[in-house]
């Protein structure tokens, strides 16, 4: 209890009631580099006094690094061992076809926002791109407070499937391309205008990472959009918020000195040395919009169609240019505390500097249009920002500055550790 309401349990774990609206924001693909960098040089002002004045660290975001099972261990609170959610695909072993897991029923347990509406609390919960709304909001029914709508379909927005309508014209601005920074700041946009209308109690907003796939930290373009979202910073904070900041993942330079991508195409190598089509290679940062990053990420998924003798491919991949690290199943879901029973038989994680493929042939890289490939999914791309507007309070503090922060637990930390007893 806080004095105000009874504490909301949500997956085994208690949240207090939020003495101001909470707005937590995860910055889809912002890597700290971007903010010390842009600290440094004094261009994020409302970001420096949020600093200053609240609490921030960096955390270990889940793995494998990409978008979907970062924004589900955060709403959930849980690590994806859990929530089941362990990148945008897995592989059915029944039809060997890949399944998209962004479906809500694939969600294990509840969100932080879903079992504080039951609660009676205003929630809301906007996300850039669609793949995540319904997942984000699992347990909602959308109505006059319980609004969730993507800014990809703004337009499109009705009363019963995202508690709201008439978008564009409220938030007033074009419905978004859907490669821009334009599809994140509506989100703030709209986010920000929900505060002041309505003074919700818990708010999530899910930005995309276009930006950060395009534009390394020193580009003119990247400087723009975190000025941007540095100016919503503020506003969020002068409309009475208490904000929470993270991101789902970071993002590495995985080009060659000539600009060329270094990518392991794994699904030939493993074709050449094991006979085409006895593993089968699965990228799970694929998802409906490849265009900036061809569908190569830092991690991908083997299954085998056969048995196989696993410390042998273990020992073949491991000594691959570019390879960080492989694990059989087992290790993998220890180690990145992943769910079994959606694991492949190997997972492999590249350097900082690599990406990982499957066939040549199968990727498609004209989207990049010759940019250097900037992106995410291993371990070099697992730590992200965790800063809070409001100060710990101080039985938390040291614990928190010396603990192995997990991102997932930013709710916990924003509603359960600031403020007054
Ligand atoms: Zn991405």
């Amino acid at each position: 209890m806080n004095g105000i309401k009874p504490d909301v349990i949500v997956n085994g774990h208690s949240y207090r009631w939020p003495l101001k609206p909470t707005v937590v924001i995860c910055i889809d693909g912002g890597d700290p580099e971007y903010f010390d960098l842009y600290l440094s040089q004094g261009l994020l002002p409302n970001l420096a006094n949020i600093i200053q004045q609240g609490f921030s660290a960096t955390a270990k975001g889940t793995m494998p690094s990409f978008t979907c099972p970062n924004n589900m261990s955060i709403i959930t609170g849980t690590p994806a061992s859990q929530h089941g959610i362990s990148g945008n695909y897995y592989l059915d072993t029944h039809t060997w076809q890949p399944v998209v897991m962004t479906g809500a029923d694939l969600l294990r347990g509840d969100t932080i926002l879903g079992n504080f509406a039951k609660a009676g609390a205003f929630v809301v919960s906007i996300t850039a791109k669609d793949k995540l709304r319904k997942q984000l909001g699992k347990g909602l029914t959308p109505g006059a407070r319980q609004i969730s709508f993507s800014s990809e379909f703004a337009g499109q927005c009705t009363i019963a499937d995202n508690g709201i309508e008439h978008v564009l014209e409220l938030v007033g601005m074009p419905q978004p391309e859907i490669y821009s920074q334009q599809l994140s700041l509506f989100v703030l946009e709209a986010g920000l205008k929900l505060l002041q209308m309505y003074s919700p109690d818990v708010m999530y907003l899910s930005l995309t990472d276009w930006v950060q796939h395009k534009y390394a930290p020193e580009d003119a373009q990247a400087i723009d959009f975190y000025i941007k979202l540095d100016h919503y910073f503020g506003r969020f904070l002068e409309s009475g918020a208490v904000l929470a900041l993270t991101a789902d993942h970071g993002m590495s330079d995985k080009s060659d000195a000539h600009g060329a991508p270094n990518v392991i195409w794994l699904q030939d190598m493993l074709d050449a040395q094991l006979g085409a089509g006895v593993a089968q290679v699965i990228c799970p940062i694929t998802d409906a919009y490849v265009g900036h990053h061809g569908s190569l990420g830092g991690f991908v998924r083997v299954w085998f169609r056969e048995s196989f003798d696993l410390a042998l491919v273990l020992a073949l991949i491991a000594q691959i240019e570019g390879v960080e690290s492989c694990y059989s199943k087992v290790d993998a879901c220890r180690i990145f505390d992943l769910p079994i029973d959606r694991e492949a038989d190997i997972v492999v994680v590249a350097q900082k500097q690599y990406c990982i493929g499957s066939s040549a042939l199968k990727h498609d890289l004209s989207g990049l249009h010759g940019d250097r490939l900037r992106t995410h999914g291993g371990i070099s791309e697992a730590v992200v920002p965790f800063i809070i507007s409001a100060p710990l309070r101080p039985e938390f503090l040291n614990n928190a500055h010396n603990a192995d922060l997990n991102s997932y637990a930013l709710f916990d930390y924003v509603l359960n550790k600031t403020g007054a007893v």
